[in-house]
């Protein structure tokens, strides 16, 4: 049986977490003052995710494992 990866093994929070995923063709909006702009749709022009991106904590910010491995342990449909 899996093990689901329910908390941080690092600060042992249960908050949430988060990934940096690398995507390609997302434009990203910035004001002309270079603060950013209105990204609420940059993902629905996104082509493609490239490579794995890691899970972290939202908590501590430490990298947790692998976004496969999380899906996989978690019963997620990896997108
Ligand atoms: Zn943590």
């Amino acid at each position: 049986m899996r093990k689901r990866i329910d908390k941080c093994p690092h600060c042992g929070s249960d908050w949430g977490v988060f990934t940096k995923m690398t995507l390609i063709n997302v434009p990203k909006n910035y004001n002309f003052d270079g603060s950013e702009g209105h990204n609420g749709e940059m993902y629905d022009n996104a082509e493609n995710i490239i490579d794995k991106p890691t899970v972290y904590c939202q908590r501590c910010g430490k990298a947790i494992c692998r976004w496969d491995k999380f899906c996989a342990a978690n019963d997620i449909i990896p997108f």
